[in-house]
């Protein structure tokens, strides 16, 4: 109990206590805390879908036809027809053979990570990847090593000479879009290491599915890259499409597997039937409106042309991720506040969540946007800098 004070203490003097805002209405653009109204820059709904009417329509319907909760795990009686057809689009949609529903992104990771990879296995895993993926490799008991963010000649030399155990399994892992500074994992590349030395590719594009690509087909369709090669495709449902849950998707074999071996899978309760039948309705929105991704470009574009004037260093990516790093974590903090008092939320990113001398402001746009709201938040950027 002391330690825990003690703790609590050190991270209130260090800047680095985190305490949670009671939002009042749905998720959006504008949101209101406390009875005021504030323009977000933080959410990861990125098309704008959270809050659709259609959407919406689509949960209650879903639980009028299907109950609230599902009862059961996916293996016992948990898995119902929306959660069946949501999984056939998305392996559709993805291009797989087929696609597997998990509860969360965190739990598809982990679930998929340590049934994949095991004592006598190796993991060579991105540094700045989401914690899900580290904790994962962390419970396979594989060796895991972190390469240099996105350095290729790194994990060549390690994919090259680090042989000692002969290993069955050589699993790489990587972030599609990394998290915190929005920029893109070197597919083309890290697939080509991949097929030279055996390795198996897992890809997160937890921020990239549905954002990225003509048709939002996420980091793969962004590059053109082939279905096959990218095995193992992680895809998260509460971003971008705005409701709530993940996939895994690839090869039958693939999910066959999962669906024996995934720990997170197997005991867990599968997620409520509606969800899964509003998300077929945001896969839709999200497919057939590719107006949401154009106009996320432009918000991008506008924002970076302007934002270079600003005495502030900008991420290196065009994604709707868009960090100013700050570097020191008092100081994005008090920007934070200074932006709040002037009606703008934008979340000060500090460690552990980043690495330490890198806090910053983690700005994300939404397809429901306007240009004038990216106008407002960078003058007021002007006035604060
Ligand atoms: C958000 C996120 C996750 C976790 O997904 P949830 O569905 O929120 O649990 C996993 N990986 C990355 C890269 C993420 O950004």
């Amino acid at each position: 109990m002391k330690h825990w004070q003690a703790e609590l203490e050190r991270r209130q003097q260090a800047s680095l206590y985190r305490s949670r805002r009671v939002l009042d209405g749905p998720q959006g653009v504008n949101v209101t805390i406390d009875n005021k109204t504030y323009l977000s820059f933080c959410s990861n709904d990125y098309l704008g879908l959270a809050n659709h009417p259609l959407v919406v329509e689509a949960l209650q319907t879903g639980a009028t036809r299907y109950g609230v909760g599902s009862g059961a795990a996916h293996l016992v009686t948990g898995h119902s027809t929306p959660h069946h057809l949501l999984e056939q689009e998305l392996a559709e949609f993805t291009g797989r053979e087929r696609a597997l529903l998990f509860s969360t992104g965190y739990m598809a990771n982990v679930g998929v990570i340590s049934a994949l990879a095991g004592r006598n296995d190796r993991i060579f895993a991105d540094r700045l990847n989401h914690a899900s993926l580290v904790d994962g490799a962390l419970l396979s008991h594989a060796k895991l090593r972190r390469y240099r963010h996105s350095d290729t000649e790194q994990l060549r030399d390690w994919l090259q000479n680090d042989t000692a155990n002969e290993p069955s399994t050589t699993l790489v892992v990587t972030d599609g879009i990394f998290s915190m500074d929005g920029d893109i994992a070197p597919l083309p590349k890290l697939n080509t290491l991949c097929t030279n030395s055996n390795a198996i590719l897992m890809v997160d594009d937890a921020h990239g599915f549905g954002v990225l690509g003509e048709h939002g087909g996420g980091c793969c369709e962004h590059f053109s890259l082939h279905n096959d090669t990218v095995p193992v495709l992680v895809g998260t449902l509460g971003k971008a499409l705005g409701t709530f849950g993940a996939f895994v998707a690839g090869s039958e074999t693939l999910i066959e597997y999962l669906i024996q071996t995934a720990r997170t899978y197997v005991y867990t309760t599968a997620l409520p039937p509606a969800v899964a039948h509003a998300t077929r309705t945001s896969l839709r929105l999200a497919r057939e409106e590719p107006w949401r991704r154009d106009q996320l470009k432009q918000l991008v574009a506008y924002f970076r042309r302007e934002a270079v004037h600003l005495p502030i260093t900008l991420g290196d990516t065009q994604t709707p991720i868009q960090p100013l790093i700050v570097g020191d974590a008092q100081r994005a903090v008090t920007l934070a506040e200074q932006l709040k008092e002037r009606g703008i939320l934008i979340p000060a990113i500090r460690p552990p969540t980043v690495p330490n001398g890198s806090a910053r402001l983690r700005i994300t746009f939404s397809a429901n946007h306007q240009l004038a709201d990216v106008t407002r938040l960078l003058e007021t950027l002007k006035e604060l800098l």
